[in-house]
C-alpha cells in the first residue's frame, strides 16, 4: 500500500535533472565575466607566491644589512629588562617591514581590487585602514613577541610546545574579542529593520538552537561590493550580522541560504574546531622554527650579528622559516577551511530550503571566485568549494527534496546572465 502510493508520487513528480539545473546556472556567467572572474582568482595564484618571496627577500636583507641586529642592540640600551626588549625590538621591525611592503600592499590590497571592481574606498580611505591595521600590530606584536621570547630564554629545549601555547592563546582570544572589539574599528553595526526577513532569519536561528534576539547589519559597502554574512561570538557575545551588499543586491531567498550557511559554521562548532586544527598547525612551525632557525643562525649568525636563539634580532630568521613553512602548507590549511564550508553548506541547505537561492548566491561570487577549476587546483587554493560544486550540491539537495517544494518552485530555473558588474 504504501509502496505504491511511493510509487505514485514519484511518478507525479517529473524527474529533475540535476546536471541540467546545475548548467543553467553556470551559463549565468559566460564570456568577458568569466574571463574575468578567473583571472581575478588565477592572479591571486601568484600573489601567493610573490608575496612569498618579497616577505623572504625582506626579512633577508632586514638580517643582512645589520638592521635587525641594531634594533636589537637599541632595544638592550633602552631597556635594562631582558623581557622588554622583545616588546622594544616589534616597534622598529614593524614599521620598516610594513614600510618596505607597501608598494607590494597597494598593488595587491587596493590597485589590483579597485581594477577588478572589487574596491569602493578611495586610497586615502584604505591607507587610513591599513593605519588602523598597523597600530593594532603594535599593540599586539610587541605582547606576542614578549610572550614567545620568554618561554624561547626559559625553555631552550622544549620552547616549541610552550611557544604553541602561547601562540593558540593569543590566537582564540583574537576569535573571541574581534567581533566585538576589532570589527567595529573598521564597520558601522546597526540593528535591522524589523520585517519578515528579519523575522525569518531569527526563526530559523532559534529553530537552531542559537541564542540570538538581535540581528545586526555592517555597512561593508564603503570597503567593497562583496557579500557577506557571520555569527560570530561565543555564549552572551553571540551575534547575527550580514553587510549591507547581501541585504540589497540579493533577493530574501539568497539572505536567507547565505545566512542558513553562516549558522551551520556556529552550529557545528567551526570556531573550536579550527583553533583546534591551528594549533596542530602551529605546533609543527614551532617544531621547525626551534630546529631550523638556530641552524640558520650558526651558518648566518656572526654576519648577521645575531647572537641566538633568544636574541630579538633573530626574528627575521625565524620569519623567513615560516614563511616558507606556510606557503607549503597552503593546500592543508585551505583544505582545512574548505571542509568546514562544505560542511556549512550542507547544513545550511537543510536549515533554508533555498538550494535555487544558494545556487545564485554562489554564482554571484564567481566575481572574486572561479567557477569551474580543476579538482587539483580547487584542493590546492580554495578555502571556499568553486561555484561548480556548491551549485551542483544545492541542486542535488533539490532533485532530493522536490516532492516537498512548493510546486511553482520545482522546475528547473533558467536565471538571466549576470551583468558584467553584478
Ligand atoms: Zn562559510
Amino acid at each position: 500500500m504504501v509502496s505504491t502510493f511511493l510509487a505514485a508520487a514519484a511518478a507525479a513528480a517529473p524527474a529533475f535533472d540535476v546536471d541540467a539545473a546545475t548548467r543553467a546556472y553556470l551559463d549565468m556567467v559566460q564570456g568577458a565575466a568569466r574571463e574575468r572572474s578567473n583571472g581575478y582568482f588565477e592572479g591571486g595564484y601568484w600573489l601567493l607566491l610573490w608575496g612569498t618571496l618579497l616577505s623572504l627577500a625582506v626579512n633577508w636583507a632586514l638580517l643582512h644589512f645589520g638592521w635587525s641586529a641594531r634594533w636589537s642592540a637599541w632595544a638592550a640600551r633602552r631597556t635594562g629588562r631582558q623581557w622588554l626588549c622583545p616588546a622594544l625590538y616589534a616597534v622598529p621591525y614593524i614599521l620598516a617591514t610594513t614600510l618596505l611592503l607597501l608598494p607590494w600592499s597597494i598593488y595587491t590590497g587596493f590597485l589590483r581590487e579597485k581594477a577588478y571592481g572589487l574596491m569602493n574606498l578611495s586610497l586615502g580611505g584604505w591607507l587610513g585602514e591599513q593605519g588602523i591595521g598597523l597600530l593594532l600590530s603594535l599593540i599586539l606584536m610587541p605582547l606576542v613577541l614578549m610572550a614567545i621570547f620568554a618561554v624561547i630564554r626559559r625553555a631552550p629545549r622544549s620552547w616549541w610546545m610552550w611557544g604553541t601555547g602561547v601562540a593558540v592563546a593569543f590566537i582564540a582570544f583574537g576569535a573571541l574579542v574581534s567581533p566585538v572589539f576589532i570589527a567595529p574599528l573598521f564597520n558601522t553595526y546597526t540593528p535591522m529593520q524589523p520585517g519578515p526577513l528579519r523575522e525569518q532569519i531569527l526563526a530559523m536561528a532559534h529553530a537552531n538552537d542559537i541564542p540570538a534576539n538581535d540581528v545586526y547589519v555592517f555597512n561593508a559597502s564603503k570597503q567593497t561590493d562583496r557579500i557577506s554574512a557571520n555569527v560570530s561570538g561565543l555564549g552572551p557575545t553571540v551575534r547575527i550580522a550580514l553587510n549591507d551588499n547581501l541585504l540589497g543586491r540579493t533577493t530574501p531567498e539568497e539572505v536567507k541560504a547565505v545566512m542558513g550557511h553562516e549558522m551551520g559554521h556556529y552550529v557545528l562548532g567551526h570556531v573550536v574546531e579550527s583553533i583546534a586544527s591551528v594549533a596542530l598547525i602551529f605546533l609543527l612551525l614551532f617544531v621547525l622554527l626551534w630546529s631550523l632557525t638556530p641552524r640558520l643562525l650558526r651558518r648566518f649568525g656572526g654576519r648577521w650579528k645575531v647572537e641566538g636563539p633568544a636574541d630579538p634580532g633573530a626574528l627575521p630568521a625565524y620569519a623567513v622559516v615560516a614563511s616558507l613553512f606556510m606557503l607549503l602548507m597552503t593546500p592543508v590549511l585551505n583544505s582545512l577551511t574548505r571542509t568546514n564550508e562544505i560542511e556549512a553548506d550542507v547544513f545550511g541547505l537543510d536549515a533554508a530550503r533555498e538550494p535555487d537561492g544558494f545556487a545564485r548566491v554562489a554564482m554571484r561570487l564567481s566575481e572574486y571566485r572561479k567557477l569551474e577549476p580543476g579538482p587539483l587546483e580547487e584542493l590546492v587554493f580554495f578555502t571556499h568549494p568553486s561555484g561548480y560544486n556548491r551549485v551542483r550540491r544545492a541542486m542535488e539537495w533539490k532533485a532530493r527534496h522536490l516532492a516537498e517544494l512548493p510546486p511553482e518552485r520545482r522546475a528547473i530555473q533558467r536565471p538571466a546572465p549576470l551583468p558584467p558588474k553584478f
